[in-house]
């Protein structure tokens, strides 16, 4: 199956990471919205939109808890993987930091990464994301494809039964998925 992946937030721990690059003392855990610069206050937050338009902050982004293990297994159970990641469009150099670390982490290939917002537009019969209007969005221009929203403390109260996954459900699954409805469509 075509897989399409996002990368922030699914397989880098972007947020997680600026609010500890500012000294922020903000529970992750606690976090509700996605918008994480707007729970700052301003000289944090100044401070934060300074690092993300450097394209060195982004080349040390920690790696989510096992992606690695996780698109591989993907791979292994023979998927075709697709990155879609949107840029931060502040970041002049952005581009070449992601694609660069996609090839190296991941093993990927320059054919396997998109990037650019409307990933919605991005046919496929699966997308593994964070952010649920990005998975909503997506979900209703591909209607037989099976949107996964990737844990996070931000997409808890997510109300719209795209079910919820981490690394470690795909791995236990060996990288499969069961496509056809209820509970069976988690892998
Ligand atoms: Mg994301």
């Amino acid at each position: 199956m075509d897989v399409i992946l996002d990368a922030d937030g699914v397989v880098f721990e972007w947020m997680p990471h600026i609010l500890r690059s500012v000294g922020s003392s903000i529970d992750w855990a606690s976090v509700r919205t996605y918008d994480v610069l707007g729970l700052l206050d301003n000289w944090k937050a100044q401070q934060a939109r300074t690092l993300l338009a450097e394209p060195s902050w982004w080349s040390q982004v920690p790696l989510i808890y096992g992606a690695q293990q996780g698109v591989q297994a993907l791979r292994s159970a023979g998927h075709s993987i697709l990155w879609a990641t949107s840029p931060w469009i502040d970041c002049y150099g952005w581009e070449s930091v992601r694609r660069a670390r996609l090839m190296k982490e991941f093993e990927s290939n320059h054919d396997e990464i998109m990037m650019g917002a409307p990933k919605h537009r991005i046919m496929g019969d699966i997308l593994i994301e964070d952010n649920v209007e990005n998975a909503v969005r997506w979900a209703a221009r591909n209607e037989n494809g099976l949107p996964l929203l990737f844990i996070q403390p931000y997409n808890e109260g997510a109300t719209n039964r795209i079910p919820r996954i981490d690394w470690s459900d795909v791995i236990s699954a060996g990288g499969r998925f069961h496509i056809g409805g209820g509970e069976n469509s988690r892998p």
